[in-house]
């Protein structure tokens, strides 16, 4: 009898995947969570949640362990952090290993369900955090393996399955991420296709996933577009949409941090975050100093009006950013104004009036607008138009504690950083814990696993009261 060698069977392995990739298709049956077609994806994320209905908290609390097991390790991080690069064309590739990590690592899991409990003569009545099923999430190009990392990690700990419409252009990188989170989760006993996604991302598969009868909640992390579709479905959604963050610098603030944490803040990632300081509105007395300082850590200042008019055509029409130059590095916008700048420069900025492009786009590119005003009372009322009433984020430097509380009351964002970069409102290098989904429009605010879940009430009549 003949024998079919190891070497053989590797071959044809290895023949099969080829094809299937040569022709872009993934397998009608899945078990990497990647299906041809949207009815498909949601059909077995639908039967994967009705076994893990069956599972134990412990269970799931090893399963969340294993999705941050693997986005946090250098190699994963690395990988996606440069594979995201290369897909998208925007980002840096260190800012992107941080966001990884503090995603599969500071994003809450089962610890978030607190339960509520009622006891008396009456009986024991409870509230407890239970999912919705299918879950329906909406990513975005700027941080396509955070959001998969994040919300995989919050809505598998409510219990839930996940459907994920990544953004096109991320698509090959989102498929690695998700085949990796299947194959993790299998291995640490979980259902197959818990998190699925289809082959071929499209506006059309999204549509079709916001229609799927067993879809029971929508999650949208873009712009205006999609936060709104999402709120027209008829469905449970939650959006969290754009943003245009300002930053507020009177002349009580500590200007040599001032002005570390701002350049730090609009650099960080090339300005990829919806949290990233977009522009400043800094009072007449501290606006050199505060320019001084930004150029020792990493600014260049644009000061020829003809170039601060190139580079505004250049980046921004009719209100929007232009798509090739989002999340760009900052030597390729220099080097396109023919500018020589000194190396390790990570950020542009230029003194406008407030109307200018750098000032009301949310541009998402390593270029930040200043804007000189009289006093803390105008810069808070600038900043309030110049945030769009997106309720998004803001950021003040400032040592008065009746300005900050001002500020914070007038401009209403869901986060507001008091002297420090940005991202410390996301958990990184600030206390608190860690998402890529901010929801103002909807109000969750900064979300996790308790906003992905239903509030389920079981009175227990007569019994259970031992007090
Ligand atoms: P985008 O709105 O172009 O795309 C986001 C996602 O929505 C993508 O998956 C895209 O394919 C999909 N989409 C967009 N319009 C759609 C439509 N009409 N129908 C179906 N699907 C649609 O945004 P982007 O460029 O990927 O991301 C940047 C935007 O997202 C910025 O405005 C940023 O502020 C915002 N954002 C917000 C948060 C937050 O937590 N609030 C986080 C990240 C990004």
């Amino acid at each position: 009898m003949s024998t079919i060698s190891p070497d053989l069977v590797r071959k044809v392995i290895q023949d099969v995947i080829q094809e299937v990739i040569g022709k872009g298709q993934a397998p009608a049956v899945a078990t990497d969570g990647i299906f041809e077609d949207m009815d498909a994806a949601v059909n077995a994320a639908d039967k994967a949640w009705r076994q893990y209905m069956d599972c134990s908290m412990a269970d799931r609390a090893r399963f969340i362990q294993a999705i941050r097991d693997l986005a946090s390790s250098d190699e994963n991080a690395e990988y996606m952090a440069k594979a995201t690069v290369e897909e998208t064309g925007m980002g840096r590739v260190e800012d992107k290993i941080l966001k990884n990590k503090i995603a599969a690592l500071q994003t809450p899991g089962i610890e978030d369900l607190p339960t509520e409990a009622w006891s008396g003569d009456e009986g024991l009545t409870t509230i407890e955090l239970s999912p919705f099923g299918v879950i329906g999430a909406i990513t975005p190009t700027t941080n396509p393996t955070e959001t998969v990392i994040n919300n995989s990690i919050g809505m598998l700990a409510a219990g839930n399955a996940v459907v994920f419409s990544p953004h096109p252009r991320a698509t090959k990188i989102t498929h690695w991420l998700i085949r990796k989170i299947n194959a993790a989760l299998t291995a640490a006993g979980a259902p197959a296709n818990l998190v699925v996604t289809v082959a071929k991302p499209s506006i059309d598969n999204t549509n079709a996933m916001m229609e799927h009868p067993a879809v029971r909640m929508l999650v949208a992390t873009g712009g205006p577009s999609i936060v709104k579709a999402v709120l027209s479905s008829g469905k449970k959604a939650i959006g969290a949409g754009a943003g245009n963050p300002p930053v507020v610098v009177d002349q009580t603030a500590d200007l040599v941090r001032a002005a570390r944490d701002i350049v730090d803040g609009a650099s960080f990632d090339n300005n990829l975050p919806c949290t990233a300081e977009k522009e400043v509105l800094a009072v007449e007395c501290v606006v050199d100093l505060l320019k001084f300082e930004m150029l020792k850590n990493g600014a260049f200042e644009l000061k020829d009006q003809a170039k601060i008019a190139e580079l505004a055509a250049m980046v921004a029409k009719d209100g929007h950013a232009v798509t090739k130059w989002v999340g760009k590095d900052v030597a390729q916008f220099l080097d396109a104004l023919g500018i020589e700048a000194p190396k390790g420069t990570r950020l542009i900025i230029a003194e406008v009036p407030f109307e200018h492009p750098f000032v009301q786009t949310e541009l998402m590119m390593p270029i930040l607008g200043i804007v000189r005003v009289k006093n803390t009372d105008e810069a808070i009322e600038l900043a309030v138009k110049a945030e769009h009433g997106n309720r998004h984020t803001a950021i003040m430097h400032s040592a008065d504690v009746n300005a900050l509380t001002k500020m914070a009351k007038r401009i209403q964002t869901t986060i507001f950083v008091k002297n420090g970069p940005s991202y410390a409102g996301i958990g990184i290098g600030g206390e608190g814990f860690n998402t890529f989904t901010i929801a103002g429009p909807t109000g969750e605010g900064l979300t996790s696993a308790r906003c992905y879940a239903r509030r389920r009430r079981c009175a227990l009549v007569g019994g259970m009261n031992v007090r």
